[in-house]
C-alpha cells in the first residue's frame, strides 16, 4: 500500500535567537584581537549600553544574577536584614537574598500588569527591611513612583531582565535611584548567550560593584598586562568572579545596534496576539498603561481556569503536543520546594491565582507571520475545545 509522505511538522520553539553575520564578525573580531578577558569591547558596550537605557554608569557582569547580589552585597545586605520582593519573577531575584543570607519577604502583585504591590510592600515593612527588589514583569514597568515613595531611604534593586526597551511615563529606567540589573542570557530581548550588566546614577554603587565584580581587585586591575606594562595590582575586598569579557561585549554590541527594529516587531506580534485573544473571554492578558512603554518581552497569557474544563497544564500539555513551543512565567517562588518549606508564605492570593493559570506563548523578532498565526489557532482551538 502506498501511504503519502508522513507530513512532517515543524515545531516552533519557545525562542529563537537573532543571530547574524555582524555578531560573528564582531566575536571574530575579538579572537583574532589577542585580548579575550574584560578589555575595550567591555567598556565600549558599557558606555553604550548606559546610554541606550539613561543611566550614568554601567558595569557588564557575567549575568542579571551577578549584577543582583553583587547590588546587595554593595549596599551591605547580609545576615538579619530583610529584602521585600515579588514571587513573581524567576529564582534567581529570590537566589541572590539566600546568597548574602538575609530573609526574603514575599509582597503580592498587582492582577493587571503583575508587577509587585506598593501597598502590599508598605504593609511589609519592618525595621529589618533593608531593600526592595522589584521587577518590571514581561517589560511591563513596575510602578515606580510609589515604590519609591513607599520605599523612603531604602535602596531599590529593579531587577530589569525583561525589560532593557521599557519606559515609565515617558521616561528610560536605567539610572532610576537604586541600582539596575539587566540579562543577556539566550531568550531575552539581546543576547551574549549569558551575561548581564548593572546600571546606576550612583557613582558610588558603580565603583564598589566594579571592584567587587573582579575579585576586589583595585580598579581597572583588568589592564595589568596592558600596553604600558605590568601594573601591581591590590586586593581590597574578597570579591566575585563576575566580570563581564569582550566576546560577550563585542555581541551585545552588535544586538544593542537592532534593539529598537527588533522591539517594533515583537510589538506588531503583541498587537496581533492582542486582537486575537480578546475574542476569547476565557483568556486575560497583561495591559500596558498607556502612558507607559513595555519592552514586550513576554507575553503570558492567564487561563481563567474556573470557566474551562482543563488545568493550565492540561492545556500546556495541548499546546506542546501540537508543535508549539512554550514556558511558565512565572510559578511564584513561594511556591518552590526550597522556599515552600523554608517560609511557607502566605497572603499572596494573587501571585497563587497566577501561578496555577499562567503560560507564556512564543513572541520573538525572528518569528514569522504564518509563526504567528499558527500560535494563534492552536491556542483559540484549544480553549474552544476546552469550553
Ligand atoms: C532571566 C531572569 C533573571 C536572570 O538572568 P541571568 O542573566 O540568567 O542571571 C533574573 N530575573 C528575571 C526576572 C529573569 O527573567
Amino acid at each position: 500500500m502506498n501511504r503519502p509522505p508522513a507530513q512532517k511538522k515543524v515545531a516552533l520553539k519557545f525562542h529563537r535567537p537573532m543571530i547574524g553575520a555582524a555578531e560573528r564578525r564582531a566575536v571574530d573580531g575579538v579572537l583574532r584581537s589577542g585580548w579575550l578577558t574584560t578589555g575595550e569591547q567591555t567598556v565600549a558596550f558599557e558606555e553604550e549600553f548606559a546610554r541606550y537605557v539613561g543611566a550614568r554608569h554601567a558595569v557588564g557582569v557575567m549575568s542579571c544574577t551577578a549584577a543582583l547580589h553583587l547590588a546587595l552585597v554593595a549596599y551591605g545586605v547580609g545576615p538579619g536584614d530583610e529584602v521585600i520582593t515579588t514571587p513573581i519573577t524567576f529564582s534567581s531575584t529570590l537566589n541572590v537574598i539566600e546568597h548574602v543570607g538575609a530573609r526574603p519577604i514575599f509582597a503580592d502583585v498587582l492582577p493587571g500588569p503583575q508587577t509587585i504591590d506598593p501597598a502590599d510592600v508598605k504593609r511589609r515593612l519592618t525595621p529589618r527591611t533593608k531593600a526592595v527588589i522589584a521587577v518590571h514583569f514581561a517589560g511591563i514597568p513596575a510602578r515606580v513612583d510609589e515604590l519609591l515613595r513607599v520605599a523612603g531611604r531604602r535602596p531599590i534593586l529593579w531587577d530589569n531582565a525583561h525589560a532593557i526597551e521599557t519606559r515609565y511615563r515617558g521616561r528610560r529606567i536605567g539610572g532610576l535611584p537604586g541600582a539596575s540589573a539587566y540579562s543577556f542570557y539566550a531568550t531575552k530581548n539581546i543576547t551574549t548567550g549569558e551575561g548581564g550588566m548593572l546600571t546606576t546614577d550612583d557613582a558610588r554603587l558603580a565603583d564598589r560593584v566594579r571592584v567587587l565584580r573582579l575579585h576586589g581587585m583595585s580598579r581597572d586591575a583588568w589592564k595589568r598586562y596592558g600596553e604600558s606594562g605590568y601594573k601591581h595590582w591590590d586586593t581590597l575586598v574578597p570579591g566575585y568572579k563576575y566580570n563581564m569579557f569582550d566576546l560577550q561585549a563585542a555581541l551585545g554590541r552588535t544586538q544593542l545596534r537592532n534593539i529598537e527594529p527588533m522591539w517594533r516587531r515583537r510589538r506588531e506580534i503583541v498587537r496581533r496576539y492582542d486582537r486575537a485573544f480578546a475574542r476569547l473571554p476565557e483568556i486575560v492578558t497583561l495591559q500596558v498603561d498607556r502612558r507607559d512603554r513595555s519592552a514586550y518581552h513576554l507575553y503570558p497569557i492567564l487561563f481563567r481556569t474556573e470557566t474551562l474544563r482543563r488545568s493550565r497544564d492540561e492545556l500546556l500539555q495541548e499546546i506542546q503536543s501540537r508543535g508549539i513551543g512554550v514556558g511558565v512565567h512565572f510559578r511564584g517562588i513561594h511556591t518552590h520546594a526550597y522556599y515552600r518549606k523554608k517560609y511557607r508564605a502566605r497572603g499572596l492570593p494573587t501571585a497563587d491565582y497566577i501561578t496555577t493559570r499562567t503560560l507564556t506563548i512564543p513572541l520573538f523578532p525572528a518569528m514569522t507571520d504564518r509563526e504567528v498565526r499558527r500560535v494563534i489557532d492552536v491556542v483559540t482551538e484549544v480553549v474552544e475545545a476546552a469550553r
